[in-house]
Formats: C-alpha cells, structure tokens, sequence
C-alpha cells in the first residue's frame, strides 16, 4: 500500500486549484493501478510507445498526460486520447498536432514549455521565442488546439534560492501571456511545473499542475 500511502500525502496538503499529475513513465500497470483504485485519475508519460499501451490496456477514465520531448513524427498515435499534450516547444509542433488532430475530430489543449532552467539540455522556448511566436499570431488559426497555459522544468540543483527564482520566472511570464495574448479567453489558465523534489516551491510561485512521479511510485528503473 505504498503508493496509496504516497498518493494520499501529497493529496492532503494540496492546496485548492492545484492538481495532481501522478508521473507513471517506467512503471508498470500495477502500480498505476493502485494508484486509480486510490482516486487518481491523472497520469503522465514522457514516451510515446509507452503511454499509448498503457492507454490501451487500462481503464477508459484515466486522462493522460503527455509530459516528455513529442517528436513531430509521433503526434498522430497519441492525439486521438491525449488530454494534455505539456511540451509544446515550437510552432510546428503545436501546428502538427492541429493538423492531426482536426484528423481525428478533436480539440486537443497544450501547454507551451518555457526553457528556465540553466541546464541547456532541457527544450523549450525561451521567453523571447516565446513571446516572438504569441505576436506573430499565427497560431490564432489553430483551431483544433487549445493553449491552456504554460508548463516548465527548474534546475536540476540543491540550490532552493535558484529554484525559486526559475518558478518564479515562469509565473510572471505565466501573468504577462494572460494579459498580452489570452485576456479573453479563460482556458488558458494552467501552470505545470514542480516535480518530486521541488514541487513545494512551485506551488508557492503559483503552480496549478504538479508532475511527481518518484515520490508516489518510487525511483525509476531505466
Ligand atoms: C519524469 C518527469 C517528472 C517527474 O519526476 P519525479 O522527479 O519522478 O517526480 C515530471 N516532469 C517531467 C517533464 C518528467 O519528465
């Protein structure tokens, strides 16, 4: 009953308006399993190939999450499903997944991913590309897409005053997108961002969508 055991501790302290994504990426279907006969009904996947057997083969309930780097290539096996595409880091993503999903008759909502971290292997626009991108407008157009809000990814470091500040970042951006590009449109109100380990600090910059994978199921196996 870990999981269980896990889930519901996080559960308790959350504050109102913030969500669970609970990360199941490497872990089998028994253990995603504990975890919705707990509640849960939000999961997370960063692989294509693995979220979409995962799909397959449990519950219809479930809302699924695509948390990880989508290849363009691969957009058309998880839109007819996928409830919320996180990693959105260029406009010929977010017009690939339009152009698929218009195929499957559906509207599919996105975050756009912000790069704040120092590390620079992590993708994503940066706030400049970003803002670059709103402006052009072209994305008006989309209409099988929803951009709901933002998703970001803080340093990897031990270093709280620098996490703080990557969160912190991100939510003034969060606040400059609203007013510039979504004023009228109350969709787009979601910010993904605090993990396992910094999740606290997101939530105190103004996350609305947690992703905590090791701290519900334990450390991955890769
Ligand atoms: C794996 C992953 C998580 C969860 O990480 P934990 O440290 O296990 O909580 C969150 N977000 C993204 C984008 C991930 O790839």
């Amino acid at each position: 009953m870990t999981i269980t055991n896990n889930l519901k501790q996080i559960l308790d302290e959350l504050p109102q308006g913030v969500k669970l994504v609970a990360v199941s990426k490497f872990h089998p279907n028994e253990a995603i399993l504990e975890a919705y006969q707990a509640g849960q009904r939000i999961f997370g996947e960063s692989k294509v190939q693995e979220l979409s057997a995962k799909h397959d083969s449990l519950p219809k309930d479930i809302e699924w999450h695509f948390i990880g780097h989508l290849q363009t290539n691969k957009v058309k096996y998880i839109v007819p499903y996928v409830s919320l595409i996180h990693g959105i880091d260029s406009f010929k993503l977010l017009a690939e997944v339009n152009k698929q999903a218009a195929k499957a008759g559906r509207t599919v909502r996105c975050l756009l991913q912000l790069h704040i971290a120092q590390e620079e292997t992590k993708f994503g626009f940066s706030f400049d590309e970003c803002r670059q991108m709103l402006d052009e407008g072209q994305w008006q157009t989309l209409t099988n897409v929803k951009l709901c809000g933002l998703m970001g990814m803080a340093s990897n470091t031990d270093n709280a005053e620098q996490i703080d500040k990557e969160f912190c970042s991100l939510h003034t951006f969060f606040e400059e997108a609203k007013q510039r590009w979504f004023a009228n449109d109350d969709s787009f109100k979601e910010l993904s961002m605090g993990m396992s380990h910094d999740y606290h600090a997101a939530i105190a910059a103004g996350s609305t969508l947690i992703r905590v994978g090791s701290k519900i199921f334990g450390e991955r196996n890769y």
